[in-house]
């Protein structure tokens, strides 16, 4: 059984990478936004206290997440690969995330990092449109509406999220690669990083992941 770490930026594709995962090699796809949902859901004391920040817009804080994770992972077959998604998102996680792995059997046997250029990111992020209405959402190249603005499911006009536009994904991904590299480095000292280039097709990361995992 794998237990790997995905991570990578916004509009990196890791989602989509790990959907066909999930679809063919039983992937657990494992993330903590579905945690904080579905266990806020359940009435669980420690999510009610997370949506608190959550519904702030703020981080909810490690100890709190790490806190949560025991609960959580016993809905995962432990029969199956694990594949976690951004679920270390600073340094001090590190080594809460081991600890809740070793709580459970098991190690890590990779971190994927998909790197994303600033360029295909702006190519990727600021061609995307969503529905003010009921959230779907498309992109000019690879998830077009059929009638140019107008939301196939509900007709209304679609808009570009503030965060989509050009300055702010530079903004967001200067920030994203100062806070990844100290983990990175940690990874790599442990032997266990692989680094995916984000800009191929679909197809093509697959195969190099499939390759690189020994699936
Ligand atoms: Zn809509």
């Amino acid at each position: 059984m794998l237990t790997i770490l995905f991570h990578g930026t916004s509009g990196c594709g890791k989602d989509t990478q790990l959907e066909y995962l999930q679809k063919d090699y039983g992937f657990e796809n494992i993330g903590t936004g579905d945690m904080f949902r579905k266990l806020y859901e359940q009435k669980d004391p420690d999510a009610i206290i997370a949506h608190e920040y959550w519904n702030r817009g703020e981080f909810v804080p490690n100890d709190l997440v790490y806190k949560m994770f025991p609960k959580w992972l016993k809905q995962f077959d432990p029969n199956k690969n694990w594949a976690f998604v951004s679920t270390v998102r600073d340094a001090g996680q590190i080594p809460m995330f081991d600890a809740l792995l070793e709580s459970t059997g098991r190690t890590l046997d990779r971190f994927v990092h998909f790197k994303l250029s600033e360029e295909t990111a702006i190519e990727r992020m600021s061609l995307r449109w969503i529905c003010p209405e009921c959230g779907a959402s498309y992109h000019e190249k690879f998830k077009k509406e059929d009638v140019k603005g107008i939301c196939n499911n509900c007709g209304a006009q679609l808009i570009q999220r503030e965060d989509d536009k050009p300055g702010k994904i530079s903004n967001r991904l200067k920030e994203y690669n100062r806070t990844i590299e100290p983990i990175l480095e940690e990874y790599r000292n442990r032997g266990i990083l692989l680094e995916i280039d984000a800009a191929p097709s679909i197809e093509e990361i697959h195969n190099t992941l499939i390759k690189e995992l020994g699936l």
